[in-house]
């Protein structure tokens, strides 16, 4: 069991300052070529690996050129498309009705405001704000996935359990400078090292500031249950 820092904030400092150090490279790992390709990777990759995203959208995107054609593609044609997506049947129509939309009510552009992506089918929050930040360089919060919820809870810079909260916390703590490297980071050590089911601590860079380390410390803090 490591001991963190005194404060979230210093915690925060400390956990980028040996991440970055550790995956100079971080970055988004979906391909895409344009908003709109990003939009849809982004939806596609909800409960789904990227390398999965990647290998589909590959055909996807040479296939579907712009807005109108996502929008006009028969539903079981796309879905088919999709087919090996979790999913698919759903994303599918997400994807239909977002390109409807955008063509319907931003001139056949991917919006650029948190509320317009929101109001997006199949986009919440953590859509947005990938496409805001990779689509648009637009950075106003941090991208809360599966993996910076783990590991923020693990390294306890926070004990909340829904996204949209933990990300109102980390912002008070990450410096907005590091709020989009931030989430790739984690991922980067979540995939690599702090894996859900078995983290790897005994060869991780943070064990020494980290509450969760499993030598001695007795709870996982990411589910509050024991290791
Ligand atoms: S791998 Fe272990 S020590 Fe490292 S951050 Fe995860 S739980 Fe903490």
């Amino acid at each position: 069991m490591g001991t963190p820092r005194e404060t979230n904030a210093a915690q925060a400092e400390v956990v980028i300052e040996r991440l970055e150090e550790e995956y100079p490279d971080s970055t988004i790992s979906l391909r895409y070529s344009n908003r709109l390709e990003l939009l849809i990777a982004v939806i596609l990759s909800a409960q789904c690996t990227d390398e999965r995203v990647n290998q589909e959208t590959e055909h996807l995107f040479e296939k579907y050129d712009g807005p109108q054609e996502y929008a006009n593609a028969p539903q079981e044609e796309l879905a088919e498309d999709l087919s090996s997506i979790t999913y698919y049947n759903n994303k599918a129509t997400y994807i239909r009705s977002a390109c409807e939309a955008i063509v319907e009510e931003h001139d056949g552009e991917v919006p650029d405001t948190m509320s317009a992506l929101t109001d997006l089918s199949g986009v919440g929050r953590k859509t947005a704000n990938v496409v805001l930040q990779h689509g648009h360089d637009i950075v106003e919060g941090i991208v809360v996935d599966t993996h910076v919820q783990r590991l923020s809870r693990r390294l306890g810079l926070t004990e909340e359990q829904r996204p949209e909260k933990i990300e109102r916390e980390l912002m008070e703590i990450v410096p907005d400078g590091y709020w989009q490297q931030f989430t790739h980071l984690c991922i980067d050590h979540g995939r690599a090292t702090c894996t859900a089911r078995n983290p790897d601590c005994d060869d991780c860079v943070l064990a020494d500031v980290c509450p969760s380390e499993r030598g001695d410390a007795p709870i996982d803090l990411a589910s509050g249950e024991p290791w």
